[in-house]
């Protein structure tokens, strides 16, 4: 017999629309879907066509009212909704579902009377404290769309992202709190964007935090203090209801790497996204309502806080764990235990590089042991790792310390996903009955077994395979492009924010209309696992974050003694991997233009280090830098091989230095291919040196 997981996922492809409306049903319409999926072509200004879909066409919904009204009008008014953690503000903060609505519905009256309505779009720019959860909560109260940016990109990025989404308002705090650096005043950043931008919000709504104000509002340009708004809206009995919008309406917008280096709008649309999580928070997480406690330490600015820090949990009821603070240093690596322990935390998700993190700073699993052995991990079921690869080892690991510390069956799950698909695409289900029955299984089934270096079997909705360049699926067990059939699942995407042409053209038009393409590479086991391998060329994981290498060598392009800039990623042990940029100089711009050594002096690195973290951010900062001329090979139709450069400074970061690498029959000048080879080694032999 099947395992319920994987008879599952079956049923899901076989037979969508009674898989999806079971699930549905779970939820409150304001107006009940009579389908749940409906299929269409659609024709694009250009002519082309291609297969678009729809979940729960006809249904209407309101997220904010499954997340927060409806548990209180269910008796559950007194259960824990929010835990905040900011070891950093050495502040715990706790919020019932009834404190939560009380807040939630003032907040978007405020945004009412400060001119937000149904389908405008609202950019959340905040640190990880509750206000961001509430915020994001009323926005969605009243219609309107959310795009929450990363709090820790630089004013330009933020900048690119306001003209993209044209926001009503921003909402903002005086400042953010990164670790145990001391509070970063967000006023340079929100102010520098604003001005950059050729689009001008007419509001920025600013929460006041104690630690660094934002002093004299600019009441002229629309800037206001968010706790007055709260305070006087509260003393007026200003509250709003939810404004239920169609299923296929946007929810939220986020923001993620193109290829291009210009930020793509994932949209993501209310009923399917509402839908698709409810399922899978409760099969895959195990978090099945009132009671469950769910601590997800990402951020709110990623597409992982959005779904599992904010509204999965709340769509079931249970409580969610937000944190401030980072994995090791605020204050020490056992931080996450410590957590656990405190709030009896069932399912932790983080990034392997937080796992890698914790492991350099306590090798001897110090921290893990003490909160274990004194009975503290109990509670915890899961440890769920996405962002990018675990290896094995990591998997290994932590899988031994759950087996001694944590529930009875704890498991290590890794699980492979995207902004775009808004939920695990791949992973291990904890609970693989609930997607079955639809309902939370009291005696779930045993889960399947983890396959260290795998992501699992897809999840219900996500049809994957695996093809080669012309789009013909391969034998098992073969390398190839990871792609999807249409439709995908609920929760993900089915375009891009106001750029259908971008959505076709990034995602459909590599396999013509066929596949859905994920940019990513990898195979599919004997037993249906999915093994990600690696990412297509123009972007670089770092920490588990998209950067699009063209967005990098942009900022570094506005140093004006660079001519010419290519990134690749440099392998690193802890953050995956690091943008790494081979520059070549504006003639006439270096003192040693004669025989330019491969490493540049370091003020030029600092100048060019500088540029990419004042542009994208200092998440980006540069892991190295070579310089040289006629070292980027290109093909004769002037791409750029980055492929051929990423795999010589993987090599060298191996050591080797004489290893072949696939070069394409299109390459212009095989020669510049070995004078990257020669200046890759001057620079590494260099650098070994330097660390002797
Ligand atoms: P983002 O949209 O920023 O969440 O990045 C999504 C990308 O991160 C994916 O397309 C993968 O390249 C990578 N990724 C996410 N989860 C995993 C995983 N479990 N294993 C390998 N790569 C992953």
């Amino acid at each position: 017999m099947l395992h319920p997981q994987l008879s599952a996922h079956q049923h899901s492809l076989r037979d969508p629309n009674t898989f999806w409306s079971s699930h549905a049903d779970r939820l409150h319409w304001h107006h009940k879907p009579s389908r749940a999926l409906t299929r269409q072509t659609k024709t694009l200004s250009s002519g082309v066509q291609h297969e678009h879909w729809s979940w729960f066409p006809d249904g209407e919904i309101s997220t904010t009212y499954n997340c927060v009204d409806r548990h209180v009008h269910n008796g559950q008014g007194d259960q824990v909704a929010i835990i905040w953690e900011s070891p950093v503000t050495h502040t715990t903060e706790k919020y019932t579902y009834r404190q939560l609505l009380d807040e939630v519905e003032v907040l978007a009256g405020v945004l009412r009377e400060e001119g937000v309505r149904r389908g405008d779009v609202v950019i959340i720019y905040m640190p990880m404290i509750p206000a961001a959860l509430i915020a994001a909560l009323a926005i969605t109260r009243l219609g309107a769309i959310h795009a929450a940016v990363f709090g820790g990109f630089a004013a330009q990025s933020l900048a690119q992202r306001i003209e993209a989404a044209r926001p009503r308002a921003i909402m903002t705090a005086s400042c953010g709190i990164e670790g145990a650096k001391g509070p970063i005043s967000y006023r340079p950043l929100v102010e520098g964007a604003v001005e950059a931008s050729r689009f001008k919000p007419s509001k920025v709504i600013v929460w006041q935090r104690d630690q660094l104000r934002w002093n004299n509002p600019d009441k002229l340009g629309g800037q206001r203090n968010w706790q007055r708004l709260v305070k006087s809206a509260r003393m007026r009995g200003i509250r709003a209801e939810p404004v239920p919008v169609k299923s296929t309406d946007a929810l939220y917008i986020i923001y993620t790497s193109g290829t291009t280096g210009l930020p793509k709008g994932v949209l993501r649309e209310a009923g399917g996204h509402a839908v698709g999580l409810e399922l899978s928070i409760q099969s895959m997480f195990g978090i099945k309502g009132p009671g469950d406690v769910m601590f997800c330490a990402s951020d709110i600015g990623w597409v992982v806080g959005h779904s599992y820090i904010l509204y999965a949990p709340l769509l079931v009821g249970a409580t969610t764990v937000l944190f401030e603070g980072k994995p090791i240093g605020t204050p020490d690596a056992g931080v996450f235990w410590r957590i656990v322990e405190a709030h009896r935390v069932n399912a932790l998700f983080t990034a392997p590089t937080a796992m890698r993190a914790i492991r350099k700073d306590d090798p001897n699993d110090r921290f893990v042991e003490e909160v274990g052995k004194r009975g503290g991990l109990q509670s915890l079921r899961a440890l769920f790792l996405a962002g990018e690869r675990s290896e094995p080892s990591i998997i290994q690991t932590y899988q031994g310390l759950l087996g001694k510390y944590a529930a009875p069956g704890a498991l290590v799950i890794d699980n492979w996903w995207s902004s775009e698909s808004g939920s695990p695409i791949s992973g291990l289900a904890l609970n693989g009955a609930a997607s079955v029955t639809g309902k939370p299984s009291p005696r779930a089934a045993q889960p399947l077994a983890v396959r260290p270096g795998s992501a699992g079997p897809p999840m219900p909705g996500f049809d994957v395979r695996i093809v080669d360049d012309d789009g013909v699926e391969v034998p098992q067990g073969t390398m190839g492009n990871i792609v999807m059939a249409p439709p995908l699942a609920p929760t993900a995407f089915t375009s891009l924010f106001q750029d259908e042409e971008r959505f076709y053209a990034g995602y459909m038009k590599r396999f013509t209309g066929k596949w859905v393409d994920t940019g990513d590479a990898g195979m599919i086991d004997d037993a249906g696992y999915v093994h990600i391998m690696s990412r297509s060329d123009d972007i670089i994981n770092v920490a588990a974050h998209r950067f699009s290498t063209g967005a990098i060598e942009q900022a570094i392009l506005s140093h004006p003694a660079v001519g010419e800039a290519s990134v690749v990623g440099l392998p690193d042990s802890l953050k995956g991997f690091l943008p790494f940029a081979f520059i070549q100089p504006r003639p006439g711009t270096s003192p040693q233009e004669t025989s330019l050594p491969a490493t540049p002096t370091p003020q030029l690195f600092a100048e060019v280090n500088a540029l990419v973290r004042e542009q994208i951010g200092a998440i980006a900062s540069l892991g190295g830098m070579i310089q040289g001329r006629g070292m980027i090979p290109k093909t004769r139709s002037g791409k750029t091989l980055r492929r051929v450069l990423r795999q010589l400074v993987e090599q060298a970061a191996r050591g080797e230095y004489q290893a072949s690498v696939s070069v394409p029959p299109t390459v212009e000048d095989l020669e510049v291919v070995e004078v990257a080879r020669r200046r890759i080694r001057e620079y590494f032999e260099r650098k070994g040196k330097a660390k002797l």
